[in-house]
């Protein structure tokens, strides 16, 4: 790997890349299907990702003609990769499973190690012989929606493909990796004025707060509106306040500390609420939610905006959901992905009705979303949020921390980069943008 290393930091010419023999084998973050049970009988909180994941030489396997080996700089965690580690809902090994039967390409992924990761920045090694739109030496991000372009199912927005998946999730060969697998369609550019890790931390997170947000497929933000963000200053929640100030709203953002609230003021968001310090109880038992605490929390909403969210941006579930339908305005739109805090969802149906509300479920991206998402990156408009930085050997810490909501955005993990601040093309773009803001979730992370 270290002559492939060189040449690529060097950004040697294809020619040379492309004649650089391949490694047999290759470190990779993996979970094991023999260890699956290892957490039995014990609490989500006490899963303990450092435990389960492990780094180590796994073979490369072969290539399919529609796919690309990337040579990983670097790549982020997800909660995806949370969820992996502590084999929660379920085993991952499920879905690699299913993907072994369909034919001979899918069942390369059914192994007993599953290398996980859903993100990833890096030089493109080898083309499949069915790759048209890249090369080897291209620089890269990389998306996770992995869909068969041979489904028509896949054709009127591939995120409703019946055989979509989630790359590094769903499948194997993941990011968390010195080298991925990816079908050519997950390739987009490297944003040239960011480092690896800096660009490695975007695309999961941008492309879903995008379609969340922006596309005709989430909720079509308008100009004006007043969108309530959970988790504002987490993966998500930092790029979905983004674009809520790029498209003339007025982002509410909900966080847990004093820091994150000076996070997001430094981000340009003025109105956001510490839901600690204002100790909300949505839940008066594990059974009984309290309307007297939705209200609370809506007039703290009116009292800082003037009005009701038009949108209201879920994830949290249900430990949130109840207020969030509460608390979004006559007509809004509730645009949930996820269910961190559990997914079995109660709220009072009456005010889902009577107001005209509607709740969408979202889910990552499709590739033109993705690559829409991709493109505000390059041009600066949407900054990453970088928190902090860990090697590959360190990714079960790394993971640690997201499951346990130490972090701040997102957490880079450098593969092959050696360090820190590498891959900086365009450094006039990069001083246009401003180096401030390009570094401010690390800075606040540091
Ligand atoms: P993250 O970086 O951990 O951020 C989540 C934020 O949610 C945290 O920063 C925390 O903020 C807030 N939060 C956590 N528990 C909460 C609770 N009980 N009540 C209120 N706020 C809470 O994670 P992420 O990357 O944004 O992902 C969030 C969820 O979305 C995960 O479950 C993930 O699996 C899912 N996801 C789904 C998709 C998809 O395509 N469907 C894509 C990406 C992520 P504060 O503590 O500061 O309030």
């Amino acid at each position: 790997m270290s002559d492939i290393l060189s040449a690529a930091l060097a950004g040697a010419p294809a020619e040379e890349l492309a004649a650089l023999p391949l490694p047999g084998t290759y470190r990779a973050a993996v979970v094991r299907r023999s260890e699956t049970e290892m957490f039995a009988g014990i609490e989500s909180a006490q899963k303990d990702p450092r435990a389960s994941l492990h780094v180590e030489d796994v073979p490369l396997p072969e290539l399919a003609p529609d796919e690309a080996y990337v040579a990983v700089m670097a790549s982020s965690i997800n909660f995806n990769t949370v969820w992996t580690s502590i084999f929660e809902p379920l085993p991952t090994f499920g879905f690699l499973d299913r993907l072994g039967k369909e034919g001979v390409w899918g069942r390369r992924h059914a192994l007993d190690y599953h290398v996980v990761g859903s993100d990833g920045s890096g030089v493109v090694l080898r083309t499949g012989s069915a790759v048209r739109n890249w090369k080897v030496g291209d620089k890269v991000t990389i998306h996770c929606n992995y869909v068969d372009d041979q489904d028509p199912s896949a054709h009127d927005d591939s995120m409703l493909a019946a055989t979509q998946r989630i790359w590094g999730f769903e499948t194997n060969f993941g990011g968390l990796a010195d080298i991925a697998v990816v079908k050519a369609n997950q390739l987009m550019p490297k944003p040239t004025h960011l480092s690896w890790e800096e660009a490695a931390v975007n695309a999961l997170c941008n492309s879903t707060s995008y379609r969340m947000l922006v596309s005709h497929n989430g909720a079509q933000m308008a100009q004006g509106d007043k969108v309530l963000v959970w988790g504002a200053s987490g993966g998500l929640g930092s790029f979905a306040v983004q674009y809520v100030l790029n498209g003339g709203g007025t982002p509410i953002g909900v966080v847990s500390s004093p820091e994150k609230v000076a996070l997001l003021h430094d981000l340009g968001v003025d109105a956001v609420i510490d839901r600690r310090e204002a100790n909300y109880r949505f839940w008066s038992d594990e059974h009984t939610q309290d309307e007297a605490e939705w209200r609370r929390f809506g007039k703290d909403i009116r009292d800082l905006v003037g009005g009701e969210p038009d949108i209201v941006f879920e994830h949290p579930g249900r430990q949130t959901m109840g207020a969030s339908v509460f608390a979004c305005t006559r007509g809004g739109i509730i645009v949930t992905c996820a269910a961190t805090s559990g997914y079995m969802i109660e709220y009072d149906n009456r005010h889902l009705w009577m107001k005209l509300k509607t709740i969408k479920g979202s889910h990552f991206a499709n590739y033109r979303e993705a690559w829409d998402a991709n493109q505000l990156v390059c041009q600066g408009k949407v900054l990453p949020p970088l928190s902090a930085v860990y090697t590959l050997e360190e990714v079960g810490e790394a993971a640690y921390q997201v499951h346990h909501n130490l972090h701040e955005g997102k957490i880079g993990v450098l593969c092959l980069a050696p360090g820190e601040g590498l891959g900086i093309d365009d450094a006039e773009l990069r001083r246009r943008v401003g180096e401030d803001r390009i570094t401010l979730f690390r800075r606040h992370g540091a």
